[in-house]
């Protein structure tokens, strides 16, 4: 028997039994999506890439899971301290086009990279801005639960009235009042954070929305409990984002969840850990970042990435280089290579011993790294061949490498050097061995190498 699934829970820092809120149902899984006022970059699909794995990995014991995402296309500032402009507006001034429109151009990119990496798309995946009709009303149940105040600039979540505010990132809210020098502005305490905030006078902003307490746009925490509340319920299975999520972002999710309904939100917080460039964390902010089109730029398959990603453990940081991506390709590229040397065969399952084997290890809390030791046992193993493509195809359910449809990539061929190699293929089978040899020495003069395959042949250049 297979060790049950275990995944680490960031609210209770423990690795816990997985076990879905609603046994047989879907599995609900939150996890935040892209602002979209610039490219992504490869640290921010390392986090995607650890959700991809995590879905999959569910899946893998059986469950069915309702994906949400959202697009945070309004209100996230350049500070996560309330202040600052919203990225949005800033985005549209650097590149001399609406807020809207490239909340649109940076959404199609996010979503062709995911197709890249074989990030499958969410089930659902909602803007902040068709929401802010349910914004507003969640705004208003936590002012009418007495979570609220309103000042010059916004209405504010007063985190003072939550006894165990902050329990997820164990924030030391004490120490914080204590040491005070920060300029909290109107706010009555440094933790405390907008809902709401107004237009100021005489700005015009190009996302700006009426509401009960004036005209202006949500702040960025809320649209996340308010759409996690709408498409999952009260309380779901899991939501996730990346490390630097757990300070304000989720902490303040949940705060509002928890002010309106009584709930953490999810029962399990999971977190992928950051991507480094030059030891810092690699930030849109930080300029000169990585996107999927700089690594095909280089000539390396966003595939090759995602594998890199897949050698270390989603609750470790990891150093990008580019030495590493180019171990990862080659990994890769031999990977491909060997299952595509296997023989096909419907009728071989996969080995029953290794699957449980690699479950054990995707199961403890997904150990990807070591469950791609497995694959790789299996590959260089003695299996019967059928038998060891049918387990590696299966492993690729998780590792999501597309191994089972790669393919050499075709060379065009000259008409002439197909002709030698189709009469050697006729002198093969006609058991000719003298002529099939005579035409595999013309092939090399003319450059070509010939694989015999079970289905055929394969021609290379030398
Ligand atoms: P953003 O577009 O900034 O809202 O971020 C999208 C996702 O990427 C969030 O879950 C972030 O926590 C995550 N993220 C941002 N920077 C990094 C990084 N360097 N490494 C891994 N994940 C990141
Ligand atoms: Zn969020």
């Amino acid at each position: 028997m297979p060790a049950p699934l275990r995944l680490y829970d960031n609210y209770t820092r423990s690795l816990r039994p997985f076990e879905p809120i609603a046994p047989g149902g879907a599995v609900g899984l939150y996890t935040c999506g892209p602002t979209v006022y610039d490219y992504q970059h490869i640290g921010n699909y390392r986090t995607f890439l650890f959700e991809d794995v995590l879905k999959r990995v569910l899946e893998w014991n059986g469950c069915t899971v309702q994906h949400v995402m959202n697009i945070t296309d309004v209100g996230h500032l350049t500070s996560d301290a309330d202040t600052g402009e919203d990225k949005m507006e800033a985005g549209s001034r650097r590149t001399g086009r609406s807020a809207w429109e490239i909340a649109q151009l940076f959404t199609d990119a996010f979503l062709a990279d995911l197709q890249l990496l074989h990030i499958r798309a969410p089930t659902i995946l909602c803007r902040a801005t068709d929401h802010i009709r349910e914004q507003i009303e969640f705004v208003a149940d936590i002012e009418k639960n007495g979570f609220a105040y309103v000042t010059a600039d916004g209405v504010y979540f007063d985190t003072s009235k939550q006894k165990d505010y902050g329990y997820l990132a164990r924030l030391d809210i004490a120490g914080q009042e204590a040491g005070k020098r920060v300029d909290v502005g109107d706010k009555r305490h440094p933790t405390d954070f907008a809902l709401w905030k107004f237009s100021a006078p005489g700005e015009h902003r190009q996302m700006e929305w009426d509401s009960p307490w004036g005209r202006g746009y949500p702040g960025w925490h809320i649209e996340c409990s308010a759409m996690a509340q709408k498409y999952l319920g009260d309380f779901f299975d899991i939501h996730c984002g990346g490390e630097d999520h757990i300070p304000v972002h989720h902490t303040n999710e949940i705060a509002q969840t928890e002010a309106r309904v009584g709930t953490r939100l999810a029962n399990y917080w999971m977190h992928g850990y950051f991507l480094l460039q030059n030891d810092a964390k690699m930030a849109k902010s930080a300029g000169g970042f990585l996107r999927v089109q700089s690594l095909l730029d280089h000539g390396y398959d966003p595939l090759a990435y995602r594998y890199l990603c897949l050698t270390a453990h989603y609750r470790t940081q990891m150093s990008f280089s580019w030495d590493s991506l180019d171990a990862a390709t080659t990994a890769l590229e031999r990977m491909r290579q060997g299952v595509f040397a296997l023989p096909s065969d419907p009728g071989a399952p996969p080995d029953a011993a290794y699957i449980e084997r690699f479950t054990n290890e995707i199961n403890d809390d997904l150990n990807v790294p070591r469950a791609l030791a497995v694959a790789w046992e299996v590959l260089r193993g003695d299996l019967p061949s059928a038998r060891r493509r049918a387990t590696l195809v299966a492993f690729d359910a998780v590792l999501g490498l597309g191994l089972a449809d790669w393919q050499p990539r075709q060379e065009s061929v000259p008409h002439d050097v197909q002709e030698l190699a189709e009469a050697r293929a006729r002198a093969r089978a006609a058991k000719q061995w003298a002529e099939a040899d005579r035409l595999r020495g013309e092939l090399a003069v003319a450059g070509w190498e010939m694989e015999d395959r079970p289905d055929g042949f394969h021609l290379k250049r030398r």
